[in-house]
């Protein structure tokens, strides 16, 4: 059997992600309350009591915000690394040591018939990092919350089955928008968020043969909107040569709402 995955709620207000194999029942992120993770399980059908594991992106609170509820509840193994792990405390409540494993940036670790590798992204974080999936020649790419997406990023990503890739904003919409000026240089700035331009520009990049889906993700509820981010990355491709429809298809996220659970 494949992997499947959800993005159970994706955006500044929270984010999670959701992933199963026959042995894995893994969470990354839990950026919402844990009533509201418990509600996006259900939404999939899934039961929170049958998880195995939490990996972590990154400490920001949309991030982070159920993890410490969520890992204390259901006894829960937690991984993230050393720098991201320091920069938790305070933030998730204490955690027994025998649920805090480390999973150095950089790095594969094997969870039974799943490897996971962990890669840094450009993003103002003690050390940021997301994650491929690779189980039985399938491989599953989650990127958000980085500036930019760098050569040694898209050698890493590139010709997933799937992606859930960050199109963060539109960056006239944040430029006439309301948020203070040190706000907006932040998310353009090459530790912020990655643009729906930007993310069509990448993608360009490391679509490949066997990308079937695209997911944009972590969408700002100001800056953006679902249609805007679809039609901008739909141009950018297309000024590529890249048709979306032909081979593979761009899916929406939401805040609220999980993706239908899908096989990688
Ligand atoms: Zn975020
Ligand atoms: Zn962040």
């Amino acid at each position: 059997m494949s992997i499947r995955f959800s993005v159970l709620a994706s955006g500044s207000t929270g984010n999670a992600f959701y992933v199963e194999t026959d042995r894995n029942s893994l969470l990354v992120d839990a950026g919402l309350s844990g009533k509201q993770m418990e509600q996006l399980f259900k939404q999939i059908e899934r039961d929170m009591k049958q998880l195995s594991g939490i990996l972590v992106t990154h400490e920001h609170s949309d991030h982070i915000k159920g993890l410490g509820v969520i890992a204390r509840k259901y006894k829960l193994p937690i991984y993230a690394n050393e720098k991201t792990w320091r920069a938790m405390e305070g933030l998730i409540g204490d955690i027994p040591t025998e649920q805090k494993f480390v999973f150095q940036m950089g790095t594969v670790k094997t969870f039974g018939d799943l490897d996971i590798e962990s890669f840094g992204v450009s993003h103002d974080a003690a050390e940021p990092m997301f994650y491929v999936f690779h189980h039985e020649g399938k491989k599953l790419v989650l990127i958000t919350d980085t500036g930019y997406v760098s050569d040694r990023m898209k050698g890493i990503i590139k010709n997933a089955d799937v992606f859930v890739f960050e199109s963060n904003h539109d960056v006239e919409m944040l430029r006439m928008g309301h948020y203070p000026w040190n706000i907006k240089r932040r998310i353009l700035s090459d530790v912020g968020h990655v643009s729906n331009e930007d993310a069509g520009l990448a993608l360009a990049d490391v679509i490949g043969d066997n990308t079937k889906r695209i997911y944009l993700a972590h969408l700002s509820q100001d800056n953006n909107m679902k249609d805007l981010a679809r039609m901008s990355v739909t141009q950018v491709l297309a000024s590529k040569g890249i048709i979306v429809g032909e081979q593979f298809d761009l899916y929406d996220t939401d805040p609220k709402i999980p993706t239908k659970l899908a096989y990688v």
